[in-house]
């Protein structure tokens, strides 16, 4: 069944039966309900977020549910406020901004990129700095939206199943709202994130295996009602839908940053598509509300190339790929992407590029040399997507372009450090001239 498109969907929901009307002073970020992303079958607002999606499409192509709001009385950009975070858009959030439980996140740069662009042979390339969050990832925008959803409904624990930047982003943002927080993992996981997540408070459980990661997730919500934030159910329909509302707002951002114009393409690195869904909701409620004249196509920068299988064949449901190599961009190593990905890049008329680990390194540090910002191993998959698509002629060299940079280089530095520690230490200053006299730098400035 083919999808519909967004704004299709939330003109059908703002007449929802139980739906109250729009009046002066009620309370319209809050979603009167919950929608199928593929077949638009409507739940309710209290509907239980059981990870598994809409009942009716769960054994043909699992997909997830999104919140379905009045109509907004103000406009996504014209009606921000002058709040130095993402709140700054709660009109177009499901709960308000006295609700929020903040780090200042958001609000992130939109570099203009023109050397690693030219490098790519598309000089018209910005970097959306999503390594500036307080926890240094995008996840930061999820983590604040679903935090405060749940301490608005009374959870007082919140969970996860990620060793990794969602994981570090739900632990502070629970910390900062006096929440506990319980991490599930698989042994083995380690490295900064995991310490981050830890420094937090959070309580990490690492389990055998992977599944009981989830099941244990699965568990705790049926016996207390924990506030589960990550997907805990196969196949994977996505995380939360309301903490993905809070990715819309990379959309509103670029927008702004652009003065009022969509790139070309925006590209991101995708695993379960949270944030490429969430990004393309954004930009669809620009276009609906004509703020911009039209849509970006979406690319998604992927590692075992479960999305374009599914685009070439036109599939609905994804099938698990084989894992022929251990990704060192270990954000995205999944195997299966989701249909909610899947759905924003066929609507965008987009793309889904298979990056693996040759090069991924050299860009990094590319990037870094050439644009100063450094970028986690995963967050340079959409550059090699661009170079990609480029070469192939789908990308023009005239285009605007977005890479959305999703984390900090240094949250995988033990994956990525070259050989920086095994630098010589010099006695004199003596020694350390001579070896510059010798290094081929230009030494006059
Ligand atoms: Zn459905």
């Amino acid at each position: 069944m083919a999808s519909r498109p967004f704004r299709d969907l939330a003109q059908d929901m703002s007449a929802h039966p139980s739906g109250e009307q729009n009046r002066p002073g009620t309370d319209t970020s809050r979603p009167l309900g919950f929608a199928c992303i593929r077949c638009s079958t409507s739940y309710p607002a209290d509907v239980t977020i059981d990870s598994k999606g809409c009942a009716r499409c769960r054994e043909i192509a699992p997909a997830n549910l999104r919140p379905v709001y009045a109509t907004p009385q103000l406009l996504a950009l014209a009606g921000a406020t002058s709040s130095r975070s993402l709140w700054r858009f709660a009109h177009m959030l499901p709960c308000t901004e006295s609700e929020a439980v903040s780090l200042g996140e958001g609000l992130t740069p939109l570099l203009a990129a023109p050397r690693i662009g030219a490098f790519l042979g598309v000089p018209n390339l910005a970097i959306k700095d999503e390594g500036r969050n307080p926890t240094w990832s995008h996840k930061d925008r999820f983590s604040t939206v679903a935090v405060s959803v749940a301490r608005a409904n009374g959870a007082r624990i919140v969970a996860t199943a990620s060793s990794g930047n969602a994981g570090a982003s739900l632990a502070a943002y629970a910390a900062r709202a006096g929440l506990k927080c319980v991490v599930t993992t698989f042994a083995g996981s380690a490295g900064a994130m995991l310490a981050q997540i830890r420094k937090y408070g959070a309580t990490v459980l690492p389990l055998a295996s992977k599944m009981d990661r989830w099941s244990l997730l699965e568990q705790a919500a049926a016996r207390y009602d924990w506030f589960i934030a990550s997907p805990y159910h196969g196949p994977v329909v996505g995380s939360h839908p309301l903490g993905i509302e809070g990715y819309k707002t990379i959309a509103y951002e670029i927008v702004e940053q652009s003065d009022g114009a969509a790139p070309d393409w925006c590209v991101l690195p995708v695993c379960y598509g949270d944030a490429l869904s969430g990004v393309w909701a954004g930009f669809c409620e620009l276009f609906a509300q004509g703020a911009i004249a039209r849509l970006p196509r979406l690319v998604a920068a992927e590692v075992h190339g479960s999305l374009a299988e599914a685009l070439a064949s036109g599939a609905d449901s994804l099938s698990e790929r084989k894992m022929l190599f251990d990704s060192i961009a270990v954000s995205i190593g999944t195997p299966r992407s989701t249909f909610q990905a899947l759905k924003a890049l066929r609507e965008s008329g987009g793309h889904a590029v298979p990056v693996n680990n040759h090069g991924l390194i050299a860009m990094q540090e590319r990037l870094a040399r050439e644009e100063g910002i450094f970028a986690e191993l995963a967050s340079v998959t959409p550059l090699i997507a661009i170079s990609k698509l480029k070469n192939q002629g789908i990308v023009r060299g005239s285009d605007r372009v977005v890479a959305v940079v999703t984390a900090s280089g240094l949250k995988d530095l033990d994956r990525s450090a070259g050989s920086n520690e095994h630098d010589q230490i010099f006695e004199t200053t003596g020694d350390a001239w001579r070896w510059l006299d010798q290094s081929g730098l230009d030494l006059a400035s």
